[in-house]
């Protein structure tokens, strides 16, 4: 299969193609057609499985087709700054072609000032954390009246880290008639009722990986006394196999001491944590990305959502 089947507009199968995509995954290839035709979809699907186009897709041929009424015609509802980030880069990376088209992001940690701006402005598409969305919506910033399609991301994630009553309510100032995504790694039960109370006779697809991302990983255990473990570490990174490296630790404060005592021993790391300002963390992740640090130390809950 490749996009050419897929019924895309002429600016989206161009985007498509700039983005370097030939041929569809296979979320996309299952999702992207009832997405298009406005079905509710329930995907069961990991990060790194393409999932992301495979909602923003359809939703931009949507936008692009069809006149809307005011206000925003897309919710995105993610549960970490990081993936909020990546989704919204996301939509403006395949509307680039579609200058009309609007899309912003907001997440806490931050500022609201900007976002109030951008809000005020008036967007199309607004991907949010729960927690800021309901922030900016009691002062009246969001408008969400005339919605026409909702998208929940990393749904599990977000029972996860308790946002689910924050969820409820912005689903209670939703429109009913609206088309309804749904995307979880996982299905557990609280996630199976959400979906049932959420989608309307959706179409269900489930992709796992080739190789689970814990399949292609060696793991391995080493016994060390506590003493003797960031020597170890130490050593661990600076052999030649370990090209780029995320060493996770159970506390803010302890990331940042290793990503200290790390660089007393000339291994050069940048730690990410929820204390850290969203510009400190996209810039520890960018250096990350191009290669200019090598090590990341990360809380796992700061490590969440990143691609
Ligand atoms: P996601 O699972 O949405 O986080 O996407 C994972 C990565 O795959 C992202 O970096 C995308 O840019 C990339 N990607 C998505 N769809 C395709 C495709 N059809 N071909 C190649 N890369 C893709």
């Amino acid at each position: 299969m490749t996009f050419d089947t897929i019924d895309l507009i002429k600016p989206l199968m161009l985007a498509v193609r700039a983005a370097g995509y030939t041929t569809p995954t296979p979320i996309q290839a299952q999702a992207i057609p009832p997405g298009l035709a406005g079905r509710d979809l329930c995907g069961q699907a990991q990060t790194g499985t393409g999932k992301t186009a495979a909602f923003v897709l359809p939703i931009l041929q949507r936008l692009a087709t069809t006149p809307g009424t005011g206000g925003i015609r897309v919710l995105v509802l993610a549960p970490t700054r990081e993936l909020a980030g990546q989704i919204h880069e996301t939509f403006q990376k395949l509307s680039v072609n579609l200058p009309k088209i609007r899309s912003g992001v907001v997440f806490g940690g931050v500022s609201e000032r900007p976002q109030q701006m951008m809000l005020r402005q008036g967007v199309d598409v607004l991907v949010a954390t729960p927690g800021r969305l309901l922030d900016l919506g009691n002062q009246g910033y969001v408008q969400i009246k005339n919605l026409d399609v909702l998208v929940l991301d990393e749904a599990d994630r977000m029972l996860d880290m308790g946002f689910l009553p924050d969820v409820r309510r912005v689903l209670r100032q939703l429109p009913t008639q609206r088309q309804t995504m749904l995307f979880s790694a996982t299905i557990p039960d609280a996630i199976e009722k959400l979906a049932k109370e959420l989608l309307k006779n959706p179409v269900r697809i489930s992709v796992t990986p080739e190789q689970p991302t814990v399949e292609r990983i060696q793991q391995t255990v080493h016994f060390v006394e506590r003493s003797r473990k960031k020597a170890l570490l130490a050593q661990l990174l600076a052999s030649p196999g370990v090209s780029r490296a995320v060493v996770f630790t159970r506390t803010k404060h302890g990331a940042n001491r290793l990503a200290e005592d790390l660089a007393k021993v000339n291994i050069y790391a940048q730690a990410i944590h929820g204390n850290k300002s969203q510009k400190a963390r996209t810039v520890a992740l960018d250096n990350f990305k191009s290669g200019g640090i090598r090590v990341l130390v990360a809380t796992d809950i700061a490590a969440r959502g990143i691609d």
